[in-house]
């Protein structure tokens, strides 16, 4: 008999957590889990998966007008905020059902309630001591809100918005990030006037530039009012609204104030000081590349280390700890070429490295495949969106190193071009697929003249 409760105890069942927990105990592990707030954490409750369901109802609002473009006669509709939080809730509480089931029926035992550290082998949860072998630490992270005067008081983050009570006719957004520019675009898209500010020259920092200058563009087109170089100073609440006092002098009145300005690693209180667990400077859980901790039989993944905070980097994250744990396999999450998009509208899409990245770092130099069009959707519906595509190509190689695009339905294509760039597809490859007519897709399989080179 072990002298431990469990083989694990997991603090966390978010996207991290959950996969970690049930992969660990169909290995046959002894696995506690503890949640302290919602089953399946950010994604399913307030991140990915309810952001991207008022996304679609925003989309809508587009649709309906575009519609009239191929021949629809649509009266001007009008949206039920309510109505859209109250399916989008259901949604939500069957995912948890079903996350909460997922764990029981693969026999986790399941504390609902906040977990903290005693010692290395030892938590604390709904005032009773556990103990177990390893410790995994997969708490996430948490919306930061500034110092500004008013800011704690009136300004909201993403987790806020999932509950609003009223729809905020007049919304500004402070940050230049993923977050912004889907919540920016979605109460735009559900018909709220949006001011969007960022602090520097352009939104997307990380980004391909000419992606981040052609998504400005673009959602500046949608209706967005996008303001560079530009923060709040301070709130100000008043019988009409609120009030947002900016660092140009300007004033905009509103009804919202969300922050939109980064996530921090939920690592306070927990009592990771007890066994010395150390912390990067931004508090985030610093691990080997075995996501084992300073204290070997505590490890960490997913956003409360830090690194690369998606979903399924926590989940491939998790699954790979417990297999090595529990099941014999020793295998290696694959960093290289991770799509990510942003669900702004219309939405950016990326994998790989940047056009600057691959200038920096390729010593034979880059071949750069641009192109920038209309649509065929948007040649009837009159709407005045593009769609922009790059690829960036290893001169020296050939194969495509970076592909990044900015337009409707891109998220659902740049999933297929990540498999092709991981099996290290070279241009040559993709100009000898036949493209996929009619679509944008085929776009990437069609693009022959190289930019020239900037002087
Ligand atoms: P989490 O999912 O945050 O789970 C941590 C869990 O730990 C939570 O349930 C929390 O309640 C629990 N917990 C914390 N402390 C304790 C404690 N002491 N005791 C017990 N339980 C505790 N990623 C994408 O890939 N695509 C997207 O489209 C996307 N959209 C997003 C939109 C928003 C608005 C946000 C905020 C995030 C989004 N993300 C997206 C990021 C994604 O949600 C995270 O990367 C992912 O959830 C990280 O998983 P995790 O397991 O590390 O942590
Ligand atoms: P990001 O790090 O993406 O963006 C934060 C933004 O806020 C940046 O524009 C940053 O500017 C700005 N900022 C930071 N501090 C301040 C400040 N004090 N005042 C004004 N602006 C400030 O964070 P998000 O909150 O948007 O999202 C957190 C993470 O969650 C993402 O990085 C991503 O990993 C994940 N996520 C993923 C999504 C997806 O996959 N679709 C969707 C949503 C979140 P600067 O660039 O100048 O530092």
């Amino acid at each position: 008999m072990s002298q431990y409760d469990f083989d694990l105890f997991t603090i966390g069942a978010g996207s991290g957590g959950v996969r970690a927990s049930r992969i660990a105990a169909g290995h046959g592990a002894r696995v506690a889990v503890a949640e302290e707030r919602y089953f399946g954490g950010t994604c399913v409750n307030v991140g990915c998966v309810p952001k991207k369901l008022l996304v679609y109802g925003a989309e809508y609002g587009q649709a309906f007008e575009d519609a009239a473009g191929f021949g629809w006669q649509v009266e001007k509709p009008t949206h039920d905020w309510n109505a859209l939080i109250e399916a989008k809730d259901k949604e939500i509480a069957r995912l948890n059902g079903i996350y909460q089931r997922l764990l029981e029926g693969a026999g986790v035992t399941v504390f609902e309630g906040r977990a903290t550290i005693v010692d290395a082998h030892t938590v604390e949860v709904n005032g009773k001591r556990v103990t177990a072998e390893r410790i995994l630490v997969a708490t996430g992270g948490w919306p930061e809100l500034p110092k500004e005067p008013g800011a704690r008081e009136y300004g909201i983050t993403s987790n806020e918005i999932f509950y609003l009570k009223e729809f905020p006719k007049r919304v500004v957004v402070a940050g230049g990030g993923y977050i912004a520019l889907e919540f920016a675009g979605l109460f735009n898209g559900l018909g709220a006037k949006v001011t969007q500010l960022y602090r520097g020259r352009q939104i997307l920092r990380g980004f391909d530039l000419d992606v981040r200058e052609f998504v400005a563009d673009e959602v500046r087109k949608s209706g967005i009012d996008l303001r560079l170089n530009t923060i709040i100073d301070r709130i100000e609440k008043v019988e009409t609204g609120l009030i947002a006092h900016l660092s140009d002098g300007q004033r905009i009145e509103c009804d919202a104030v969300v922050y939109a300005i980064g996530r921090k690693p939920l690592t306070k209180d927990l009592g990771l000081e007890k066994p010395g667990v150390e912390l990067d400077d931004a508090g985030a859980i610093k691990v080997n590349d075995q996501y084992q901790t300073n204290v070997p039989s505590i490890y960490a993944l997913g956003d409360v280390t830090n690194r690369v905070n998606l979903t399924p980097v926590a989940l491939a994250e998790g699954h790979v700890l417990a297999d090595r744990l529990y099941g014999n396999r020793a295998r290696d999450v694959n960093y290289d070429n991770i799509p990510t998009a942003v669900f702004s509208i219309p939405p950016v899409a990326t994998v790989g490295i940047t056009e600057e990245q691959a200038r920096a770092t390729l010593p034979s130099g880059v071949d750069i495949y641009r192109t920038n069009f209309k649509p065929m959707r948007h040649q009837l519906s009159g709407r005045d969106q593009r769609t922009f595509m790059k690829l960036v190509v290893d001169r020296e190689t050939q194969k495509v190193v970076g592909s990044h695009m900015v337009g409707t339905d891109t998220p659902e294509m740049i999933q297929g071009i990540a498999v092709a760039m991981n099996a290290g597809a070279t241009k040559q490859m993709f100009d000898n697929t036949i493209g996929l007519h009619p679509t944008a897709a085929e776009e990437f399989v069609t693009m022959r003249t190289k930019s020239p080179d900037p002087v």
